[in-house]
């Protein structure tokens, strides 16, 4: 698992998993790009081949999406920032993370910041790298139990399966999607008994 934020720093990962690739062959091996923040296009469209799973952090949009507009990267750069859309494109899985203490361990900013990039002036940045609310939500259960091959055991509600679970005070995927960041979690489940009550 490698945390690489910067082209450059993707780039020398990638090189590093092709060079690795054809000394050893290659295997199910599932190396992880951590951040992968300003991955440029030719970047994701090498991941596949490779075999890596990206993991992104897509509250970099909120929390600075307007610093790396104004003062960073500018248009168009800024707007491909933490491109989820870019790499379902490829047909690849990816998973979200929340980096914390970088940013609040907020499961549900996660959800918003997935699906709606909305920056902390109220834009939303690279509204073409939205996923749907299910895509959001498969990237914090099944695709991240992939990424560490336990896909058999966690990330589905499955019997036989290992879960911890919250139950929310509305489905969201019933809700606008400009309403995800009002969901109250009422209930904690954590190795089958209830850790958290709302009431
Ligand atoms: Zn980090």
């Amino acid at each position: 698992m490698t945390h690489a934020n910067g082209d450059a720093a993707i780039e020398q990962f990638l090189n590093a998993v092709e060079s690795a690739n054809n000394k050893l062959g290659k295997k199910d091996r599932r190396p992880v790009l951590i951040h992968g923040q300003t991955i440029r296009q030719d970047q994701v469209n090498r991941l596949k081949e490779l075999g890596i799973f990206p993991s992104l952090f897509p509250m970099h949009t909120f929390y600075w999406g307007d610093w790396h507009v104004n003062s960073v990267l500018g248009h168009p750069r800024a707007d491909f920032i933490s491109p989820t859309q870019a790499v379902r494109k490829q047909g690849l899985m990816f998973s979200t993370h929340h980096d914390a203490p970088v940013a609040l361990p907020d499961a549900l900013r996660v959800l918003d910041a997935t699906v709606n990039r909305t920056t902390r002036t109220d834009q939303v940045l690279g509204p073409e790298q939205r996923v749907s609310v299910y895509t959001a939500l498969q990237a914090m259960t099944t695709w991240p139990a992939y990424q560490h091959f336990e896909e058999s055991s966690k990330g589905q509600l499955k019997q036989g399966m290992q879960a911890d679970l919250i139950i929310l005070d509305k489905n969201p995927l019933k809700i606008k999607p400009v309403e995800l960041h009002n969901l109250q979690v009422l209930e904690t489940i954590s190795r089958g008994e209830t850790v958290y009550s709302k009431n």
